[in-house]
């Protein structure tokens, strides 16, 4: 009985509350259940690009893929970039809330575990000057939490950005391309076969691209793309 009780307030001050209602989560879980049932799951999606797209019968991939492959050789998404993955992520990117990088990347990698796994995780680097302004790169806090989940190395310093480019969110979309093109660089004798670039939101697919060039150059022959929502 006392005991009984006594695991009942243990439980209660290990759960923490739900990041998106600072409700109560069950016990070892991240969300309540209310919110854990509306997240906003992907769905079928592009096996490349990621992105939404209930696939023909037959078709590989989506018909932007087929016209113009990019770079990575495939991609995964666990949500759309909506309500509230949106918030988490903004926050977590703007705010501070390094406590999303867990929750979030624990959730990508319950989704990726399982599958052939690349051999390392690269996060897609932010520049010097906007990792100083900023104090942490959140694509890096994800890919922490990733690599030591799906128990693969974290590389995160062989892939640079040499470039301080605009903001992706700024831009209209014909632009983003221009901007990111050569923003990236390799160590110098950077070998692997198969890696994946994790980042926090794919939107238009052109930074992932152009990192995953970079890569392709310099003979990786897969480069996944992961990231944990897709606009
Ligand atoms: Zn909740
Ligand atoms: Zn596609």
């Amino acid at each position: 009985m006392i005991y009984n009780s006594l695991k009942n307030v243990q439980s209660w001050l290990d759960a923490r509350p739900c990041p998106v209602c600072q409700g109560r989560a069950a016990h070892g879980r991240d969300f309540c259940a209310g919110c854990a049932a509306a997240l906003p799951y992907l769905g079928p999606a592009c096996p490349r690009c990621a992105a939404p797209h209930d696939l023909g019968a037959g078709a590989a991939e989506c018909g932007r893929c087929q016209t113009e492959a990019p770079a990575y050789t495939a991609g995964s998404a666990l949500f759309r970039y909506a309500f509230p993955v949106d918030r988490l992520i903004q926050g977590l990117k703007y705010h501070g809330q390094l406590h999303h990088a867990r929750v979030l990347g624990e959730a990508l990698a319950a989704e990726l575990a399982g599958r052939r796994l690349p051999e390392r995780i690269l996060p897609v680097p932010l520049h010097a000057a906007r990792l100083r302004e900023r104090g942490y790169n959140q694509s890096l806090e994800l890919a922490r939490v990733l690599a030591r989940r799906l128990k693969v190395e974290l590389d995160y310093r062989s892939l640079q950005r040499t470039r301080a480019t605009a903001p992706q969110t700024g831009l209209p979309l014909e632009q983003r391309a221009r901007n990111v093109r050569q923003a990236f660089a390799l160590a110098p004798g950077f070998h692997a076969r198969h890696v994946a670039i994790v980042d926090d939101v794919m939107t238009s697919g052109h930074t992932a691209n152009a990192a995953a060039k970079c890569l392709r150059h310099a003979g990786v022959e897969e480069v996944e793309v992961w990231v944990v929502a897709r606009a």
